[in-house]
Protein backbone atom coordinates (compact mmCIF):
# COMPACT_ATOMS: atom_id res chain seq x y z
CA UNK A 1 0.00 0.00 0.00
CA UNK A 2 1.13 3.37 -0.84
CA UNK A 3 0.11 6.76 0.35
CA UNK A 4 2.11 9.26 -1.37
CA UNK A 5 2.81 9.57 -5.13
CA UNK A 6 5.11 10.93 -7.59
CA UNK A 7 3.59 12.20 -11.12
CA UNK A 8 6.05 11.38 -13.58
CA UNK A 9 4.99 13.94 -15.96
CA UNK A 10 3.68 17.49 -16.77
CA UNK A 11 1.10 19.72 -18.04
CA UNK A 12 -2.76 18.30 -18.17
CA UNK A 13 -2.49 14.84 -17.66
CA UNK A 14 -0.03 15.33 -13.73
CA UNK A 15 -3.09 18.08 -12.94
CA UNK A 16 -5.79 15.06 -14.29
CA UNK A 17 -3.79 12.36 -11.73
CA UNK A 18 -2.95 14.59 -9.22
CA UNK A 19 -6.81 15.37 -9.10
CA UNK A 20 -7.33 11.62 -9.06
CA UNK A 21 -4.88 11.30 -6.21
CA UNK A 22 -6.02 13.87 -4.05
CA UNK A 23 -10.09 12.52 -4.29
CA UNK A 24 -8.05 9.10 -3.19
CA UNK A 25 -6.65 10.60 0.20
CA UNK A 26 -3.09 10.82 -1.10
CA UNK A 27 -0.13 13.02 -1.38
CA UNK A 28 1.45 13.75 -4.61
CA UNK A 29 5.15 15.00 -5.42
CA UNK A 30 5.57 16.88 -8.90
CA UNK A 31 8.38 16.38 -10.79
CA UNK A 32 9.47 19.37 -13.37
CA UNK A 33 12.00 21.16 -15.34
CA UNK A 34 13.17 24.69 -14.76
CA UNK A 35 10.76 25.62 -17.89
CA UNK A 36 7.93 24.67 -15.35
CA UNK A 37 8.33 26.03 -12.50
CA UNK A 38 5.37 27.84 -12.54
CA UNK A 39 2.99 25.52 -13.76
CA UNK A 40 -0.01 24.35 -12.25
CA UNK A 41 0.67 20.59 -11.84
CA UNK A 42 3.79 21.61 -9.54
CA UNK A 43 1.62 24.48 -7.62
CA UNK A 44 -1.15 22.15 -6.65
CA UNK A 45 1.52 19.21 -5.78
CA UNK A 46 2.02 18.84 -2.19
CA UNK A 47 5.71 18.90 -2.75
CA UNK A 48 7.12 19.31 -5.55
CA UNK A 49 11.06 18.97 -7.31
CA UNK A 50 12.81 20.29 -9.69
CA UNK A 51 14.59 17.48 -12.12
CA UNK A 52 16.80 19.11 -15.00
CA UNK A 53 16.68 22.09 -17.23
CA UNK A 54 14.23 22.35 -20.23
CA UNK A 55 15.28 19.46 -22.19
CA UNK A 56 12.83 16.94 -21.59
CA UNK A 57 15.81 14.26 -22.61
CA UNK A 58 17.51 16.15 -19.26
CA UNK A 59 14.15 16.01 -17.18
CA UNK A 60 11.00 14.28 -17.81
CA UNK A 61 12.98 11.34 -19.89
CA UNK A 62 15.76 11.12 -17.40
CA UNK A 63 14.57 8.46 -15.09
CA UNK A 64 17.61 8.85 -12.64
CA UNK A 65 16.87 12.48 -11.74
CA UNK A 66 12.80 11.06 -11.06
CA UNK A 67 13.91 8.14 -9.02
CA UNK A 68 15.88 11.00 -6.89
CA UNK A 69 12.94 12.74 -6.17
CA UNK A 70 11.44 9.76 -5.35
CA UNK A 71 13.60 8.92 -2.56
CA UNK A 72 14.07 12.22 -0.99
CA UNK A 73 10.61 12.79 -0.75
CA UNK A 74 9.33 9.66 0.37
CA UNK A 75 7.12 8.52 -2.83
CA UNK A 76 5.92 4.62 -2.86
CA UNK A 77 4.70 5.03 -6.33
CA UNK A 78 5.03 6.87 -10.00
CA UNK A 79 2.33 7.60 -12.17
CA UNK A 80 3.64 7.68 -15.39
CA UNK A 81 1.08 9.63 -16.93
CA UNK A 82 1.14 9.16 -21.17
CA UNK A 83 3.94 9.96 -23.21
CA UNK A 84 7.78 10.40 -21.60
CA UNK A 85 8.77 7.82 -19.50
CA UNK A 86 5.23 5.80 -19.62
CA UNK A 87 5.79 2.97 -22.28
CA UNK A 88 9.45 2.87 -21.58
CA UNK A 89 10.18 -1.08 -20.05
CA UNK A 90 13.72 -0.02 -18.79
CA UNK A 91 12.06 2.69 -16.58
CA UNK A 92 9.46 -0.13 -14.92
CA UNK A 93 12.28 -2.17 -14.29
CA UNK A 94 14.23 0.52 -12.39
CA UNK A 95 11.17 1.80 -10.57
CA UNK A 96 10.36 -1.51 -9.24
CA UNK A 97 14.80 -2.49 -8.41
CA UNK A 98 14.09 0.91 -6.04
CA UNK A 99 11.23 -1.33 -4.62
CA UNK A 100 8.28 1.70 -5.98
CA UNK A 101 5.09 0.67 -7.41
CA UNK A 102 4.90 1.45 -11.07
CA UNK A 103 1.39 2.13 -11.59
CA UNK A 104 0.71 0.78 -14.87
CA UNK A 105 1.47 -2.57 -16.72
CA UNK A 106 3.90 -5.37 -16.36
CA UNK A 107 7.70 -4.51 -17.60
CA UNK A 108 6.97 -7.13 -20.01
CA UNK A 109 3.87 -6.13 -21.60
CA UNK A 110 5.71 -2.26 -22.31
CA UNK A 111 7.99 -4.47 -23.79
CA UNK A 112 6.14 -7.04 -26.42
CA UNK A 113 3.90 -4.43 -26.85
CA UNK A 114 6.50 -1.94 -28.26
CA UNK A 115 7.63 -3.91 -30.45
CA UNK A 116 4.73 -3.70 -33.36
CA UNK A 117 5.62 -6.79 -35.35
CA UNK A 118 5.71 -8.81 -31.74
CA UNK A 119 2.45 -7.32 -30.83
CA UNK A 120 1.09 -8.48 -33.98
CA UNK A 121 1.79 -12.02 -33.49
CA UNK A 122 1.32 -12.59 -29.67
CA UNK A 123 -2.11 -10.70 -31.03
CA UNK A 124 -2.74 -13.14 -33.73
CA UNK A 125 -2.20 -16.32 -31.01
CA UNK A 126 -4.98 -14.76 -28.82
CA UNK A 127 -7.74 -14.91 -31.69
CA UNK A 128 -7.23 -11.52 -32.37
CA UNK A 129 -7.83 -10.23 -35.85
CA UNK A 130 -4.91 -7.96 -37.62
CA UNK A 131 -4.20 -6.08 -40.71
CA UNK A 132 -2.84 -8.11 -43.56
CA UNK A 133 0.75 -7.70 -43.85
CA UNK A 134 3.88 -9.45 -43.87
CA UNK A 135 4.95 -11.80 -41.54
CA UNK A 136 6.88 -10.37 -39.33
CA UNK A 137 9.70 -7.80 -40.12
CA UNK A 138 11.00 -7.28 -43.32
CA UNK A 139 14.71 -6.49 -44.13
CA UNK A 140 15.40 -5.32 -47.89
CA UNK A 141 13.83 -3.07 -50.42
CA UNK A 142 13.36 -6.35 -53.11
CA UNK A 143 11.74 -8.67 -50.07
CA UNK A 144 9.21 -5.73 -49.23
CA UNK A 145 8.22 -5.32 -53.15
CA UNK A 146 8.07 -9.32 -53.24
CA UNK A 147 5.61 -9.32 -50.51
CA UNK A 148 3.81 -6.11 -51.62
CA UNK A 149 3.42 -7.74 -54.91
CA UNK A 150 1.48 -11.01 -53.78
CA UNK A 151 -0.73 -8.80 -51.51
CA UNK A 152 -1.48 -6.04 -53.57
CA UNK A 153 -0.93 -2.36 -53.23
CA UNK A 154 -1.10 0.43 -52.11
CA UNK A 155 1.10 -0.62 -49.04
CA UNK A 156 2.53 0.64 -45.98
CA UNK A 157 5.81 0.87 -44.40
CA UNK A 158 5.73 1.02 -40.45
CA UNK A 159 8.29 1.13 -38.07
CA UNK A 160 8.02 -1.63 -35.64
CA UNK A 161 8.91 0.68 -33.02
CA UNK A 162 6.68 3.42 -34.14
CA UNK A 163 4.69 5.77 -32.19
CA UNK A 164 3.03 9.17 -32.83
CA UNK A 165 2.34 8.30 -36.51
CA UNK A 166 5.90 8.80 -37.18
CA UNK A 167 7.94 6.05 -39.49
CA UNK A 168 5.10 5.30 -41.95
CA UNK A 169 5.07 5.78 -45.41
CA UNK A 170 2.88 4.72 -48.31
CA UNK A 171 3.41 2.70 -51.54
CA UNK A 172 0.69 2.93 -54.18
CA UNK A 173 3.06 0.73 -57.18
CA UNK A 174 6.32 -1.25 -57.25
CA UNK A 175 8.42 1.81 -58.06
CA UNK A 176 7.08 4.02 -54.90
CA UNK A 177 8.61 1.03 -52.85
CA UNK A 178 11.83 1.52 -52.47
CA UNK A 179 11.74 4.88 -51.66
CA UNK A 180 8.78 4.87 -49.25
CA UNK A 181 10.81 1.64 -47.77
CA UNK A 182 14.36 3.62 -47.17
CA UNK A 183 13.09 6.77 -45.72
CA UNK A 184 10.51 4.47 -43.12
CA UNK A 185 13.46 2.72 -42.22
CA UNK A 186 15.83 6.03 -41.74
CA UNK A 187 13.24 8.06 -40.55
CA UNK A 188 12.19 4.98 -37.77
CA UNK A 189 16.29 4.88 -36.71
CA UNK A 190 16.45 8.38 -36.41
CA UNK A 191 12.93 9.50 -34.09
CA UNK A 192 13.33 5.32 -32.22
CA UNK A 193 16.51 4.43 -32.61
CA UNK A 194 15.65 0.91 -34.40
CA UNK A 195 15.13 0.39 -38.11
CA UNK A 196 12.89 -2.66 -38.09
CA UNK A 197 10.31 -2.15 -40.55
CA UNK A 198 6.89 -4.29 -41.21
CA UNK A 199 3.99 -3.95 -44.13
CA UNK A 200 0.41 -4.10 -44.34
CA UNK A 201 -1.85 -3.68 -46.55
CA UNK A 202 -3.03 -0.19 -46.64
CA UNK A 203 -6.79 0.36 -46.36
CA UNK A 204 -8.64 2.83 -48.11
CA UNK A 205 -11.99 3.71 -45.51
CA UNK A 206 -10.99 2.62 -42.49
CA UNK A 207 -12.28 4.04 -39.05
CA UNK A 208 -9.62 4.38 -35.97
CA UNK A 209 -11.85 2.39 -33.33
CA UNK A 210 -10.30 1.62 -30.05
CA UNK A 211 -10.97 -0.62 -27.56
CA UNK A 212 -10.39 0.30 -23.87
CA UNK A 213 -9.59 -2.58 -21.64
CA UNK A 214 -8.84 -2.66 -17.69
CA UNK A 215 -7.64 -5.46 -15.69
CA UNK A 216 -6.53 -6.38 -11.84
CA UNK A 217 -4.14 -8.72 -10.29
CA UNK A 218 -6.57 -11.03 -9.75
CA UNK A 219 -7.75 -12.32 -13.26
CA UNK A 220 -11.04 -9.82 -13.61
CA UNK A 221 -10.83 -8.32 -16.83
CA UNK A 222 -13.76 -5.78 -18.23
CA UNK A 223 -13.95 -3.95 -21.45
CA UNK A 224 -14.99 -0.16 -21.19
CA UNK A 225 -16.38 0.19 -25.16
CA UNK A 226 -15.18 1.83 -27.45
CA UNK A 227 -13.42 5.22 -28.38
CA UNK A 228 -13.99 6.72 -32.82
CA UNK A 229 -10.74 8.17 -33.01
CA UNK A 230 -11.37 8.47 -36.89
CA UNK A 231 -10.41 12.10 -37.19
CA UNK A 232 -7.09 12.36 -37.45
CA UNK A 233 -4.53 14.98 -39.20
CA UNK A 234 -0.57 13.17 -40.04
CA UNK A 235 -2.05 9.89 -38.51
CA UNK A 236 -2.51 12.13 -34.98
CA UNK A 237 -5.63 12.02 -33.46
CA UNK A 238 -7.46 15.49 -33.55
CA UNK A 239 -11.05 14.55 -31.75
CA UNK A 240 -12.48 11.85 -30.79
CA UNK A 241 -16.19 10.11 -29.81
CA UNK A 242 -17.29 7.42 -27.33
CA UNK A 243 -19.57 5.82 -28.13
CA UNK A 244 -18.49 5.35 -32.30
CA UNK A 245 -21.43 6.69 -34.39
CA UNK A 246 -21.35 3.41 -36.50
CA UNK A 247 -21.00 0.45 -33.76
CA UNK A 248 -24.04 -1.44 -32.94
CA UNK A 249 -24.25 -3.07 -29.37
CA UNK A 250 -23.84 -6.61 -31.05
CA UNK A 251 -20.53 -5.12 -32.95
CA UNK A 252 -19.27 -3.66 -29.28
CA UNK A 253 -20.01 -6.62 -27.33
CA UNK A 254 -18.50 -9.25 -29.54
CA UNK A 255 -15.34 -6.75 -30.01
CA UNK A 256 -15.22 -6.27 -26.37
CA UNK A 257 -15.58 -10.56 -25.98
CA UNK A 258 -12.67 -10.79 -28.47
CA UNK A 259 -10.55 -8.23 -26.74
CA UNK A 260 -11.35 -9.30 -23.30
CA UNK A 261 -10.85 -13.09 -23.93
CA UNK A 262 -7.20 -11.83 -25.53
CA UNK A 263 -6.47 -10.02 -22.50
CA UNK A 264 -6.62 -12.09 -19.85
CA UNK A 265 -4.52 -15.12 -21.93
CA UNK A 266 -1.76 -12.62 -22.37
CA UNK A 267 -2.14 -11.61 -18.10
CA UNK A 268 -2.07 -8.04 -18.43
CA UNK A 269 -2.93 -5.64 -15.97
CA UNK A 270 -3.94 -2.45 -15.50
CA UNK A 271 -5.58 -0.01 -18.22
CA UNK A 272 -4.43 -0.57 -21.96
CA UNK A 273 -6.01 -0.06 -25.55
CA UNK A 274 -6.30 -2.33 -28.49
CA UNK A 275 -6.19 -0.36 -31.30
CA UNK A 276 -8.41 -1.88 -34.38
CA UNK A 277 -8.97 -0.04 -38.22
CA UNK A 278 -12.68 -0.90 -39.08
CA UNK A 279 -13.72 -1.52 -42.43
CA UNK A 280 -16.68 -3.07 -44.08
CA UNK A 281 -18.02 -4.17 -40.40
CA UNK A 282 -14.67 -6.16 -39.76
CA UNK A 283 -11.86 -5.23 -36.96
CA UNK A 284 -8.41 -5.37 -37.93
CA UNK A 285 -5.48 -4.98 -34.73
CA UNK A 286 -3.09 -2.35 -35.56
CA UNK A 287 -1.67 -1.79 -32.04
CA UNK A 288 -1.93 -1.79 -28.31
CA UNK A 289 -0.91 0.88 -26.27
CA UNK A 290 -0.12 -0.08 -22.58
CA UNK A 291 -1.06 3.05 -21.09
CA UNK A 292 -3.64 5.89 -20.07
CA UNK A 293 -4.38 7.86 -23.58
CA UNK A 294 -4.92 11.10 -23.80
CA UNK A 295 -8.61 10.61 -24.82
CA UNK A 296 -9.45 8.49 -22.16
CA UNK A 297 -12.18 11.12 -20.77
CA UNK A 298 -14.77 10.01 -23.47
CA UNK A 299 -14.92 6.68 -21.78
CA UNK A 300 -14.70 8.43 -18.52
CA UNK A 301 -17.97 9.96 -19.17
CA UNK A 302 -20.32 7.41 -21.00
CA UNK A 303 -18.95 5.06 -17.97
CA UNK A 304 -18.79 6.66 -15.08
CA UNK A 305 -15.70 4.87 -14.31
CA UNK A 306 -12.25 7.41 -13.28
CA UNK A 307 -9.49 5.62 -15.05
CA UNK A 308 -6.77 7.17 -13.06
CA UNK A 309 -8.32 5.53 -9.75
CA UNK A 310 -8.87 2.38 -11.17
CA UNK A 311 -5.34 2.59 -12.13
CA UNK A 312 -4.32 3.44 -8.40
CA UNK A 313 -6.31 1.10 -6.71
CA UNK A 314 -5.28 -2.01 -9.43
CA UNK A 315 -1.59 -0.70 -7.89
CA UNK A 316 -2.60 -1.49 -5.12
CA UNK A 317 -3.81 -4.91 -5.00
CA UNK A 318 -7.42 -4.01 -5.29
CA UNK A 319 -10.03 -6.04 -7.22
CA UNK A 320 -12.05 -4.42 -9.75
CA UNK A 321 -15.14 -2.95 -8.14
CA UNK A 322 -17.32 -3.68 -11.20
CA UNK A 323 -18.19 -6.62 -13.52
CA UNK A 324 -18.36 -6.20 -16.99
CA UNK A 325 -22.51 -6.22 -16.61
CA UNK A 326 -22.11 -3.21 -14.37
CA UNK A 327 -20.37 -1.11 -16.76
CA UNK A 328 -23.05 1.09 -18.07
CA UNK A 329 -23.03 2.95 -21.44
CA UNK A 330 -24.79 6.27 -21.08
CA UNK A 331 -25.04 9.29 -23.13
CA UNK A 332 -22.60 10.83 -25.96
CA UNK A 333 -19.06 11.97 -25.21
CA UNK A 334 -16.74 14.02 -27.53
CA UNK A 335 -13.30 15.28 -26.80
CA UNK A 336 -11.82 18.30 -28.86
CA UNK A 337 -7.98 18.51 -28.37
CA UNK A 338 -6.92 22.51 -28.09
CA UNK A 339 -3.55 22.83 -29.27
CA UNK A 340 -1.50 26.01 -29.53
CA UNK A 341 -0.78 25.87 -33.44
CA UNK A 342 -2.00 27.90 -35.87
CA UNK A 343 -5.56 26.64 -37.46
CA UNK A 344 -5.15 26.48 -40.48
CA UNK A 345 -0.97 25.83 -40.75
CA UNK A 346 -0.58 23.95 -37.81
CA UNK A 347 2.57 26.05 -36.70
CA UNK A 348 3.35 25.90 -33.26
CA UNK A 349 2.11 29.34 -31.34
CA UNK A 350 3.97 28.99 -27.78
CA UNK A 351 4.11 31.89 -25.89
CA UNK A 352 2.01 34.29 -23.20
CA UNK A 353 -1.60 32.73 -22.45
CA UNK A 354 -3.09 36.80 -22.52
CA UNK A 355 -7.05 36.16 -21.51
CA UNK A 356 -8.14 32.49 -20.33
CA UNK A 357 -11.85 31.69 -20.05
CA UNK A 358 -13.01 28.68 -19.60
CA UNK A 359 -16.54 27.02 -20.93
CA UNK A 360 -18.60 25.37 -18.07
CA UNK A 361 -22.36 24.38 -17.35
CA UNK A 362 -23.81 20.72 -17.49
CA UNK A 363 -22.05 17.96 -19.21
CA UNK A 364 -19.02 20.01 -19.91
CA UNK A 365 -15.31 19.36 -18.94
CA UNK A 366 -11.75 20.84 -19.45
CA UNK A 367 -8.74 19.16 -18.37
CA UNK A 368 -5.88 22.08 -19.00
CA UNK A 369 -3.29 23.32 -16.92
CA UNK A 370 -3.33 26.50 -18.27
CA UNK A 371 -4.58 30.14 -16.90
CA UNK A 372 -4.23 33.12 -17.50
CA UNK A 373 -0.52 34.87 -17.25
CA UNK A 374 0.76 31.32 -18.48
CA UNK A 375 4.01 31.24 -20.67
CA UNK A 376 3.37 28.22 -23.12
CA UNK A 377 7.04 26.97 -23.32
CA UNK A 378 8.23 25.81 -26.84
CA UNK A 379 10.38 22.77 -25.40
CA UNK A 380 6.90 20.21 -24.81
CA UNK A 381 3.91 19.26 -26.85
CA UNK A 382 1.37 21.87 -27.72
CA UNK A 383 -1.72 20.71 -26.36
CA UNK A 384 -3.65 23.55 -24.16
CA UNK A 385 -6.46 21.64 -22.81
CA UNK A 386 -9.28 18.78 -23.84
CA UNK A 387 -12.56 19.99 -23.59
CA UNK A 388 -14.67 17.25 -23.24
CA UNK A 389 -18.49 17.24 -23.30
CA UNK A 390 -21.24 14.60 -22.37
CA UNK A 391 -24.83 15.02 -23.74
CA UNK A 392 -27.63 12.25 -23.45
CA UNK A 393 -27.84 11.68 -27.14
CA UNK A 394 -24.77 12.68 -30.02
CA UNK A 395 -27.16 15.21 -31.31
CA UNK A 396 -27.33 16.94 -28.04
CA UNK A 397 -23.69 16.46 -27.13
CA UNK A 398 -22.58 18.03 -30.92
CA UNK A 399 -25.21 20.85 -29.95
CA UNK A 400 -23.22 21.28 -26.55
CA UNK A 401 -19.79 21.15 -28.19
CA UNK A 402 -20.68 23.50 -29.92
CA UNK A 403 -21.51 25.99 -27.79
CA UNK A 404 -18.73 25.02 -25.04
CA UNK A 405 -16.19 26.04 -27.78
CA UNK A 406 -18.07 29.33 -28.35
CA UNK A 407 -17.64 30.12 -24.70
CA UNK A 408 -13.69 29.40 -24.56
CA UNK A 409 -11.46 32.11 -24.96
CA UNK A 410 -7.39 31.73 -25.18
CA UNK A 411 -5.96 34.91 -25.58
CA UNK A 412 -2.56 35.65 -27.13
CA UNK A 413 -1.35 32.11 -28.92
CA UNK A 414 -3.12 31.02 -31.79
CA UNK A 415 -5.44 27.80 -30.80
CA UNK A 416 -6.80 25.31 -33.08
CA UNK A 417 -10.63 26.29 -31.69
CA UNK A 418 -11.51 27.63 -34.30
CA UNK A 419 -10.64 24.22 -36.41
CA UNK A 420 -13.01 22.54 -34.45
CA UNK A 421 -16.04 24.94 -34.55
CA UNK A 422 -15.18 24.21 -38.24
CA UNK A 423 -15.75 20.41 -37.56
CA UNK A 424 -19.02 20.46 -35.17
CA UNK A 425 -20.67 22.08 -38.37
CA UNK A 426 -19.41 20.09 -41.29
CA UNK A 427 -22.41 18.30 -42.22
CA UNK A 428 -20.43 14.72 -42.40
CA UNK A 429 -19.11 14.98 -38.66
CA UNK A 430 -22.89 15.62 -37.47
CA UNK A 431 -23.82 12.24 -39.52
CA UNK A 432 -20.88 10.11 -38.40
CA UNK A 433 -20.01 9.59 -41.88
CA UNK A 434 -15.95 9.85 -42.01
CA UNK A 435 -12.37 7.80 -41.59
CA UNK A 436 -8.97 8.40 -40.85
CA UNK A 437 -8.55 10.31 -44.25
CA UNK A 438 -11.81 12.37 -44.11
CA UNK A 439 -9.45 15.26 -42.06
CA UNK A 440 -7.07 15.84 -44.14
CA UNK A 441 -9.23 15.73 -47.33
CA UNK A 442 -11.32 18.61 -45.51
CA UNK A 443 -8.48 20.62 -44.74
CA UNK A 444 -6.74 20.22 -48.53
CA UNK A 445 -10.08 21.33 -50.09
CA UNK A 446 -10.34 24.31 -47.79
CA UNK A 447 -6.91 25.40 -48.95
CA UNK A 448 -7.68 25.25 -52.57
P1 LIG B 1 1.36 5.13 -34.17
O1 LIG B 1 1.83 4.19 -33.11
O2 LIG B 1 2.47 5.87 -34.84
O3 LIG B 1 0.24 6.00 -33.71
P2 LIG B 1 -0.53 3.29 -35.46
O4 LIG B 1 -0.17 1.94 -35.93
O5 LIG B 1 -1.32 3.38 -34.20
O6 LIG B 1 0.79 4.18 -35.34
O7 LIG B 1 -1.31 4.07 -36.60
C1 LIG B 1 -1.65 5.42 -36.48
C2 LIG B 1 -2.66 5.79 -37.57
O8 LIG B 1 -2.11 5.55 -38.87
C3 LIG B 1 -3.94 4.97 -37.52
O9 LIG B 1 -4.88 5.48 -36.61
C4 LIG B 1 -4.40 5.12 -38.96
O10 LIG B 1 -5.00 6.37 -39.17
C5 LIG B 1 -3.12 5.07 -39.75
N1 LIG B 1 -2.80 3.67 -40.15
C6 LIG B 1 -2.07 2.76 -39.47
N2 LIG B 1 -2.02 1.58 -40.12
C7 LIG B 1 -2.76 1.72 -41.24
C8 LIG B 1 -3.10 0.87 -42.35
N3 LIG B 1 -2.67 -0.39 -42.42
N4 LIG B 1 -3.90 1.38 -43.33
C9 LIG B 1 -4.33 2.66 -43.28
N5 LIG B 1 -4.03 3.52 -42.29
C10 LIG B 1 -3.26 3.07 -41.29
Amino acid sequence: MFDKVLIANRGEIALRIHRACKEMGLATVAVHSTADRDAMHVRLADESVCIGPPSATESYLKSAAIMAAAEVTGAQAIHPGYGFLSENARFVDIVEAHGVTFIGPKADHIRLMGDKIAAKAAMIEVGVPVVPGSDGGVATAEEAQKIAGEMGYPVLVKAASGGGGRGMKVAHNAEEMSKAFNTARSEAKAAFGDDAVYIEKYLQKPRHIEIQVIADSHGNVVHLGERDCSLQRRHQKVFEEAPSPVITPEQREKIGTTVVNAVKKLGYLGVGTIEFLYENGEFYFIEMNTRLQVEHPVTEMITRIDLVKEQIRIAQGEKLSFTQDDVPFIGHAIECRINAEHPETFAPSPGMIKEFHAPGGLGVRLDSAVYAGYKIPPYYDSLIGKLIVHGVTREECIMRTKRALAEMVVGGVETTLPLHQRLVDAADVNSGEYDIHWLERFLAQSES
